[in-house]
């Protein structure tokens, strides 16, 4: 080979690879590196992604060492979105309007942080069942970092109606603020009116204390004109979305938000599109199955 490998090929990584990473505690179990080097490998590019476990006030550390050492870029996860947020140098609109960078830029003179959630949900949306949120009612349940990045992204794809659910009023009250006049708190009553439901809580996600909690919505409230989507992509679907299908909706798990999201953060790194189909092959775990059928094979 007489250029240097890029991103899959044998010898890569290496002394020259552009180094980008998630920042999160605990972040072992992160998806996200392995949809950033799907994408590296995709677009030939020299780069690799990885996790960086944050302990409890080392944050501070942490960015300081990302400046010195030349980190690109990276993707911020649980628990610290907001405390990056007040640490940048430098905000997007979006991520100055939420409080919360999902994903930052290193550059010469700072750092700069954005917040692809919300951009993530509306493609996962279109993609998954082509569902433009114009003119449409729709209820999120929580309110959250997740929720308030998908109020403020419907509110701004000029959804009808933005109704939050929430179990701390004054928080769903904030959130529902996000959408302006569309927005407004209300009760899981309200989703019989909706044509989109969202659940933005960790209600029925694998690894918490009851993995088989229901979504505050009741599946009752949901049938075939609607669509429901839950943020949560561990197990796929949740038993919440499982009995939403039954019931007729039409439903989406939380896979496609954190492909998009993750897809946005390569092109604000990049510079680039990012390889959408690579990228969902690496979540779905298409690219390893290949791999071992070849190896087997
Ligand atoms: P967060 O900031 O901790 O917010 C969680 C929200 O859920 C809060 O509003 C909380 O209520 C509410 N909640 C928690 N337990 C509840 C319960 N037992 N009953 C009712 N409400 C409850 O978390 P987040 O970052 O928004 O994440 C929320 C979920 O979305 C997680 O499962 C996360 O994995 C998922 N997510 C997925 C993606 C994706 O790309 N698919 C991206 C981001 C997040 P309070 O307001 O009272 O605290």
């Amino acid at each position: 080979m007489n250029r240097a490998p890029v991103a899959g090929e044998p010898g890569w990584p290496q002394a020259s690879s552009v180094v980008v990473g998630v920042i999160g505690d605990p972040v072992r179990h992160s998806l996200s590196p392995a949809l950033h080097n799907a994408a590296f490998t995709a677009m030939a590019l020299d780069w690799v992604s990885v996790a960086f476990p944050v302990p409890p006030g080392a944050l501070d550390a942490a960015l300081d060492g990302v400046r010195a050492l030349g980190v690109r870029g990276l993707s911020v996860t649980m628990p610290f979105k907001e405390a990056v947020a007040a640490k940048v140098d430098r905000s997007s609109a979006t991520a100055a309007r939420l409080g919360a960078v999902n994903c930052v830029l290193v550059e010469p003179d700072g750092l700069v942080g954005d917040n692809t959630d919300g951009e993530g949900f509306l493609a996962a949306l279109a993609r998954g069942a082509q569902f433009d949120p114009s003119g449409r009612r729709c209820l999120v349940a929580g309110a959250g970092g997740a929720a308030r990045a998908v109020v403020l992204a419907l509110a701004q794809a000029g959804a009808a109606e933005v109704v939050v659910v929430g179990r701390t009023p004054a928080r769903a009250a904030e959130a529902a603020r996000l959408a302006g006049d569309a927005g407004r708190t209300g009760t899981p009553a309200d989703a019989a009116r909706c044509d989109l439901v969202v659940n933005a809580t960790p209600l029925g996600m694998a690894g918490t204390s009851d993995p088989h909690a229901l979504a505050p919505v009741d599946p009752a409230l949901l049938g075939p004109a609607q669509l429901v989507v839950d943020l949560v992509y561990v197990p796929r679907p949740t038993r919440w979305l499982a009995l939403a299908q039954s019931r007729g909706a039409t439903t989406l798990d939380g896979l496609g938000m954190l492909v998009h999201q993750a897809a946005r953060q390569v092109e604000l790194w990049a510079g680039r599109p990012a390889p959408l189909e690579a990228m969902w092959r690496a979540a779905t775990g298409e690219d390893r199955h290949r791999r071992v059928t070849a190896l087997e094979g």
